[in-house]
This record gives structure tokens, sequence and C-alpha cells, in this order.
């Protein structure tokens, strides 16, 4: 067996597991469990410091999801737009293709919490066929992403086979891999991984770290692994409560991304999904930690901050007003909280 497989092996699936490591922890939350799966693996278990840190949070089930009176099961209504099971197509030219359905941790503010490593998402042979098929017949379709879940929890083989698939497929210009696997579980990152995904560029990769205490030497490793097998990696942070909803944090995050050669891609607004409420922050929250990033920072650490819309709007970037005045002559305010001004015209 692999060394990652051994290592996913031994994940925490029940909170009584966790007293072993943080005593007294874990008791009463059997019931979450049941609703949403529980999946710690050593190598995240490993990075949490103390009881409450922002890595406990991603990863440790809260009471609190099973009293979500506030969001919705499906908010970005990803079944409606679903054409065959398990693939989204809500923009015309792209389609998110889900392809397995576990992940290397079980994030408590995932998505796709309502299905996610339950028998509520069935992925198999059948759903990809299908959902190959579906891409073969829409040739509007340029961009696919797969995702998942966690696409990088496939073997080699069939990660190999599947992306051949994809790319036989003449309409299909990019592929993109939504994975948080170099984030929970860089090991997985192998350079015969590396090297199956080289053979099926252009692919780009975005991943998800939310914390700068997830950026590892074993994180670093792998981020390393795929850039060097030129493959253009993105950030998709998701903005958390208790997590990095502070400047200070997310500069760090930013900051330490660009030197791993990944390129912040989005900072998203937290969906409405049921059982997520408790890590949810004001849309203000976001737009001032976008005021500290910008100008303050590289422009390459400056992401689209963008709220997911509810109902399958699609995504919606959310900028701090910089803009007084709009008239022949336009005002604005810069970074520095300085007045500035430019002369309009009908050019
Ligand atoms: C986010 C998303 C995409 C990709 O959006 P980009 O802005 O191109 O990254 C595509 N399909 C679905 C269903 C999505 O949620
Ligand atoms: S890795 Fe992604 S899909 Fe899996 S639980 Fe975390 S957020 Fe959800």
């Amino acid at each position: 067996m692999t060394d990652w497989r051994r290592i996913l092996m031994q994940s925490l699936g029940h909170p009584g597991q966790l007293a072993a490591r943080f005593p007294g922890q874990g008791a009463g939350l059997e019931a979450v469990c049941a609703r949403y799966p529980m999946r710690i693996n050593p190598y995240y278990l490993s990075l949490i410091r103390e009881v409450g840190d922002p890595l406990w949070r991603q990863a440790v089930p809260d009471l609190r999801e099973l009293d979500d009176q506030v969001c919705l099961e499906d908010p970005l209504a990803e079944e409606d737009l679903s054409p065959v099971p398990n693939l989204i197509h809500k923009y015309p030219d792209r389609v998110l293709f889900l392809v397995h359905n576990q992940c290397a941790m079980y994030c408590r503010f995932c998505t796709r919490k309502r299905k996610v490593g339950t028998a509520r998402m069935q992925i198999g042979e059948e759903s990809i066929r299908a959902g190959l098929d579906y891409i073969r017949q829409t040739p509007a379709v340029r961009d696919v992403l797969v995702s998942g879940g966690d696409p990088l929890l496939l073997s080699d083989a069939r990660l190999d086979q599947l992306l051949a698939a994809l790319r036989a497929i003449p309409t299909v210009e990019i592929i993109r891999i939504g994975t948080r696997v170099p984030c929970v579980l860089p090991m997985r990152v192998t350079p015969a991984l590396a090297a199956v995904l080289k053979r099926h560029h252009p692919l780009y990769l975005n991943t998800h770290f939310n914390h700068p205490a997830e950026l590892t030497p074993e994180a670093a490793l792998a981020c390393g692994r795929l850039a060097d097998a030129g493959i253009p990696l993105g950030c998709q942070t998701v903005l958390l409560h208790g997590v990095n909803d502070d400047p200070e944090v997310m500069s760090r995050l930013m900051r330490g991304l660009l030197r791993f050669r990944v390129k912040p891609y989005y900072i998203f607004q937290a969906d409405m999904t049921r059982g997520t409420n408790h890590f949810r922050t004001s849309i203000a929250t976001g737009l001032n930690i976008m005021r500290s990033l910008i100008g303050h920072h590289s422009g390459l650490a400056v992401p689209t901050y963008a709220v997911d819309a509810p109902g399958g709007g699609g995504k919606i970037p959310l900028t701090p007003d910089y803009l007084i005045e709009r008239g022949q002559t336009v005002r604005f305010v810069n970074y520095r909280g300085e007045i500035c001004s430019y002369q309009d015209g009908d050019y």
C-alpha cells in the first residue's frame, strides 16, 4: 500500500478518538458525525495546536452543525443544474464534473456537505461515463473542472484514464482540477502523480488553503512538484469565521501561497450551506480584508473576492468601493486614503 493510503486509513473517523490526543474532547458529537462524516487524517491532526484553533475548527465536528435554522441544503442549486448526476452545468462554457465522493479530510464548512463522503453521493463508472458522454455531446463546454469530493484520491491509473478520456474530446480546451490534497494530504502528491498530470496539459489546478498554519514544508513540496510539472496553481480560499476572518491572517496566507508558487484565485464568501452557519462572516468583513490587501501587497497576492449567489446565479465579484464621484471628473480614494481624480470624456 502506498504511504498516502496508509495515512488516510489511520484517519480519525469517530469523535471518540479525539480524546487520545485532546483529553476530554469529542464527547457528544456522535449525532453530528452520523449526519456529516468526520475524517481527520494524522497529517492534518498533527497540525492542530490546540482545541478551537483555526485548524481544529475546520476539521472537528461541532454541535452547531445540527442547529442551523438559516442555511439551505443545496444553496447553489447544484442538483437542479445537473443535466446528468454529478455534473453541474451552470455557465455556458464550463462544467463542474464530480468524479469522487471522498476527501482526505471532511471540512466542516464544505459547500457539498449534504452529500460528500456519504451514500448520498453516488459516483462510479456509470456516472463518470454519463458525464463524459454529456461533455462529448455539448461542444460549448471548453473548460472542465474535475472535482468532488477530491479527485486526487483516485489512483494514479484511474486519474490518468479519466484525464485521457477528457483530453480525447476535441472541444475540451482546458482541464482544471479542484483539490484540497496539497493542503490536507500533501504526501499524495508523489512524483508519479505529477508525471500523470503532466501528460494532460493544458491542465490547471486549484487548491484550497485557508490558514497560514497549513503552509508546511510538506505542502511546499507538493506545490513545488506540481508547479515543476508545469501546472499553473491557484487557490480558492473560503472566508471563515474564527479561521481567517482577519486582515493580518489573510495577508500572511496570500503571501505564503505566492512563495509556494500558488496564485490566490478566489476568496469566497462562505456559502449558505446548511450546517455551516456558524462559519459565516459579514460581507463587510470580506470587503475590509480586500481593502487591506489591495495596494498594500503585490497584485499577485490579491484574489477576487466573490459570493457564489444562492440559487445558482454564479459567482459575483465584490470589490471595495474606491469611487467617490462619477462625472466629467471622476474622483476616487486610493489604497492610502488619499483623494485622486481623473478627467473622463467620450472618447
Ligand atoms: C465556480 C464554478 C465554475 C467555475 O467558475 P470560474 O469563475 O470559471 O472559476 C464552474 N461551474 C460551477 C458550477 C461553479 O460553481
Ligand atoms: S476537501 Fe473540498 S469537497 Fe472535500 S470536504 Fe473539504 S471543502 Fe468539501
